[in-house]
């Protein structure tokens, strides 16, 4: 069924020619494609704020945001599930914090998974807690977040991924609400990044060679 997988993109995919968007100029050679348009990314984002809504029932929840890649993805969510609460009369009292990990550097994952600042999340103690990640790949940094959250004794653990990875030893299991499923490529956009660049990129969009080469450090 593609209702957990979320929206398969196919390898064969292309993407959309760069000529048929707009984006920031500056980026014009380091991109090849725009693969997920801006559009499409906040309509499947508002199908995950309705799965979550009748997850959650009237539960409040503790959305935990991993960023930086995900604080769009965090915000426009939070954002939805609010309209929806609006347009329903069903208000869900969401709370959003935060906690950083560095694990990347150029487009290879690292070995030493780290939190970057607090690590007390004693305040999921209890609580329904949504963690948000905008990217799932091998699943090392969600499962290694996912065990330390577990030691804090929240009362229910959702994962919300807005891209999951095809990947051989595929962890999707460990996201309850993804976005997309996408082949093995480096993207960026919509908050995800290379090397701190493409940040201010709307569309999720496949790097290009020269691009690679141009932000490496
Ligand atoms: P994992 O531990 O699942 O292999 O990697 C997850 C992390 O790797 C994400 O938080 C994200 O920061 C980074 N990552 C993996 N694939 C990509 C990608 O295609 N683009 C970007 N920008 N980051 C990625």
């Amino acid at each position: 069924g593609g209702v957990k997988r979320g929206i398969v993109i196919k390898d064969e995919w292309p993407g959309y020619s760069l000529n048929l968007f707009t984006y920031p100029e500056h980026y014009q050679d380091d991109i090849e494609n725009v693969y997920i348009p801006h559009g499409l990314i906040m309509n499947r984002i508002e199908r995950l704020a309705h799965y979550i809504m009748e997850d959650f029932w009237d539960n409040n929840i503790m959305v935990l945001c991993v960023l930086k890649g995900g604080y769009k993805f965090c915000a426009d969510l939070v954002e939805f599930i609010k309209i929806l609460g609006r347009n329903s009369n069903k208000y869900l009292e969401t709370r959003v914090e935060f906690i950083r990990y560095k694990s990347y550097l150029n487009d290879q994952s690292t070995e030493d998974l780290h939190i970057v600042g607090n690590t007390d999340l004693s305040f999921l103690r209890g609580k329904c807690v949504l963690v948000v990640e905008a990217m799932v790949d091998t699943g090392k940094t969600m499962q290694a977040l996912l065990k330390h959250v577990q030691t804090f004794e929240p009362k229910m653990v959702k994962v919300a991924g807005l891209l999951v990875k095809r990947v051989p030893n595929m962890a999707a299991s460990l996201t309850d609400y993804v976005g997309f499923e996408i082949p093995n490529h480096f993207v960026v956009g919509y908050a995800l990044d290379y090397n701190e660049y493409f940040r201010d990129l709307n569309h999720i969009c496949v790097i290009s060679k020269n691009g690679k080469m141009k932000y490496k450090v």
